[in-house]
């Protein structure tokens, strides 16, 4: 399914089948997670997307051909491809283990095609081995509404009253790995959406409500996972002091102005870009130990276009997924 720009409904074509690399293998899709950074890319928010363009960046297939040089993996394995497709490996960042962070990175879904195909071709050295016991549709939102909210999870340090807002993909599987380490979760949903508050505390969250309201007591980290601004002085005003609202999205609409007594008190704001390879390795071995569990909403690939708006619209619970049956 290819996206070819802004206001245009995503189209079934036949591509050319891709030829894998140097260091790449080339895979058979089996399924391929949906992201809120997909509809980012469809909406214009995110500017420079390669067009056309095969989104998709939570993709779990098979090894079905291997380029030149590839070690890692073997015809058949399962792997999973990431939203980091590639860094130059050489500058400050890259050096300084924050590969996230690379100006030369090229993403998956967004500079190069990406899982809502049939096929694809990746980098071996940016994809993951799946842990074995998750079936496809359910490992795939590991790739990055996982291992992106591990990453953002990691920065909340060892607050004891987490308040994830927006519980959507990436905060149901916070939401199992905080409580398997005794924190306590406090999530936030859009306001008046009862069934996505039910589907937190039926996860284990100890409250939840709408992110209009405040929780019985003060937080000590945030994450904000939904895309909007407003959320960061509203999550700030929900924090006590020393607490942490760290910012798991991509893009994010502006922030509105606010006093700085939401700061004051050692109070602490930041963004998580990206992954790198060693958060998705932490993060591959973790989920199996929690052991987390994704809910999913499978559509067929060819409905990636339906899977994309309900996504939008809020309407599941945990992460949208698309399958891909193999071809005949
Ligand atoms: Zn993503
Ligand atoms: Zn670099």
């Amino acid at each position: 399914m290819v996206f070819t720009g802004v206001g245009q409904p995503l189209v079934a074509r036949d591509l050319p089948n891709p030829e894998p690399g140097p260091g790449a293998v080339h895979l058979s899709v089996h399924a391929c997670g949906v992201c809120r950074t997909d509809l980012h890319i469809v909406d214009g928010e995110l500017q420079r997307p390669k067009l056309p363009l095969v989104l998709g960046h939570q993709i779990v297939g098979t090894v079905s051909a291997l380029g030149a040089g590839v070690m890692r993996f073997a015809p058949g394995q399962r792997v999973g491809v990431p939203w980091l497709a590639w860094t130059c490996g050489k500058c400050r960042y890259c050096a300084g283990g924050r590969e996230n962070l690379c100006d030369e990175a090229l993403f998956t879904g967004y500079d190069v095609d990406g899982g809502f195909a049939e096929e694809t071709v990746a980098d071996e050295r940016y994809c993951f081995s799946i842990p074995d016991g998750y079936p496809d549709v359910q490992a795939a939102p590991l790739l990055c509404a996982g291992l992106i909210g591990y990453r953002a999870y990691s920065f909340a340090g060892d607050a004891e009253r987490l308040g994830l807002y927006g519980f959507g993909a990436a905060a149901h599987i916070v939401c199992q790995v905080a409580l398997a380490e005794g924190r306590r979760v406090f999530a936030f949903t859009r306001p008046g959406d009862s069934d996505g508050q039910a589907f937190a505390l039926a996860l284990g969250a100890e409250w939840a409500g709408g992110s209009d309201e405040r929780p019985p007591e003060e937080l000590d980290a945030a994450i904000v996972f939904a895309p909007a601004g407003e959320l960061v002085p509203a999550a700030l005003a929900a924090c006590g002091k020393g607490g942490s609202v760290v910012c798991a999205g991509i893009h994010m609409s502006e922030i509105p102005a606010f006093p700085y007594e939401l700061l004051w008190g050692e109070r602490s704001i930041r963004s998580v870009a990206n992954l790198t390879r060693a958060d998705g390795e932490a993060f591959m071995r973790a989920a199996p130990a929690v052991p987390v569990h994704t809910e999913v909403t499978v559509f067929p690939l060819a409905e990636a276009g339906a899977a994309l708006e309900t996504l939008r619209s809020g309407s599941v619970s945990g992460a949208v997924v698309i399958s891909v049956a193999t071809p005949g």
